[in-house]
């Protein structure tokens, strides 16, 4: 990468609404980026997953998009974030 990871707004967004706490993402990520959200008192289901740490996703890396039978997981678009990736021969 030819900047900071910190300059580069790549990383998963979770909607709420779709997304059912299955883990599958959390368990699949190799990069720690997911975590559950706190047990809240009274909560009468699991938390929801939530993007703990965004700037250890992999630039370009969108692989946990097709482990969420949810569809909850989107990224921005790729085309935005070729500029920050130097390919070697
Ligand atoms: S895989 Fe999808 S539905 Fe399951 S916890 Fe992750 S975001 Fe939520
Ligand atoms: S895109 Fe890759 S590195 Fe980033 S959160 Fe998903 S599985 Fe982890």
């Amino acid at each position: 990468m030819n900047a900071p990871r910190e300059a580069i707004a790549w990383f998963p967004v979770i909607d709420p609404d779709l997304c059912n706490s299955c883990s599958s993402c959390y368990d699949f990520c190799p990069k720690d980026v997911f975590a559950p959200a706190a047990v809240e008192e009274g909560l009468r289901h699991r938390p929801k997953m939530t993007v703990a740490n965004p700037y250890n996703c992999i630039v370009l890396c969108s692989a946990c998009m097709k482990v969420c039978a949810a569809d909850a997981i989107s990224f921005p678009p790729r085309a935005d974030f070729e500029q920050y990736v130097e390919y070697l021969d």
